[in-house]
């Protein structure tokens, strides 16, 4: 458990169960309303280079699913074209698909081996570095975090460094998995963005606006959709397409997208 109470000047937190899986439970702040996996293995997994060789297999044959995840966040940011950082980048689609449509994108990944491939073969502009050792030279216009904010240890730390990164009126794009889903409700320990080794945290519309609000930002979006998939069987498919369709219609899809005004 990573979760840095003391530290939050927002909320004291009062923690009670919330969800429990095999051997993970979720704990929901009965004041703040955020969730946290609690977990006697560590939170974050740590990953081999075999893992990352698989990973970056994974990432290249699907390539096409990749940038289409890409082009459905990056929409919601303002026409303007600007200087763009996007923090977890892993091998760059993200700020591949961003310098395609005009900004001047670059961005950073804990992952050397995710960049490193990146860099050889989807977009040059990437660096393996923590963003609490990122000091550039040249602030941005605009910061994004495509399901990478819900990896943080510390969520007031990570948007203090952002509101330092980003010139005055810049803005935030955050995409993370939206606990209060109708595939929540459904799948349950079988969600598929539960992630309990990988997620810290599980996050509603409403607590993202209030984490984000908290460091001073101005919400000017809040979008609950679903993400896309694309499973290879034609009937699983299809109910994916019919299930998701439906979770968006009644406002209950598998994701929340932010977009705020520093
Ligand atoms: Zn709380």
């Amino acid at each position: 458990m990573i979760s840095k109470n003391s530290l939050n000047p927002h909320c004291k937190h009062r923690w009670e169960k919330f969800f429990s899986g095999r051997d993970y439970r979720l704990d929901k702040c009965v004041l703040c309303g955020i969730i946290q996996t609690v977990s006697k293995k560590k939170t974050i997994r740590e990953y081999s280079e075999t893992d990352i060789e698989e990973a970056v297999k994974i990432y290249w044959t699907r390539g096409d699913e990749w940038r289409q995840f890409s082009r459905d966040f990056l929409r919601f940011l303002p026409k303007k074209k600007g200087r763009l950082l996007d923090v977890g980048c892993g091998s760059g689609w993200t700020v591949a698909e961003a310098n395609r449509r005009g900004h001047r994108a670059c961005g950073i990944d804990l992952s050397k081996g995710m960049v490193s491939f990146g860099k050889k073969r989807i977009d040059k502009n990437l660096t393996a570095v923590s963003l609490q050792d990122f000091n550039p030279s040249e602030k941005f216009d605009y910061v994004t975090m495509n399901h990478v904010f819900e990896h943080f240890p510390d969520l007031t730390e990570c948007l203090q460094k952002i509101r330092k990164l980003l010139k005055p009126h810049g803005r935030i794009l955050i995409a993370v998995p939206n606990i209060n889903s109708l595939t929540f409700r459904i799948f349950q320990r079988r969600w598929y963005p539960l992630s309990p080794w990988e997620h810290i945290w599980q996050f509603t519309p409403e607590t993202l606006a209030k984490v984000i609000k908290d460091e001073g930002f101005l919400i000017q979006k809040t979008v609950v959709n679903s993400m896309s998939y694309n499973p290879k069987n034609p009937f699983k498919k299809l109910g994916f397409i019919g299930l998701l369709g439906f979770a968006n219609f009644i406002g209950f899809g598998d994701q929340v997208v932010i977009l705020a005004k520093k």
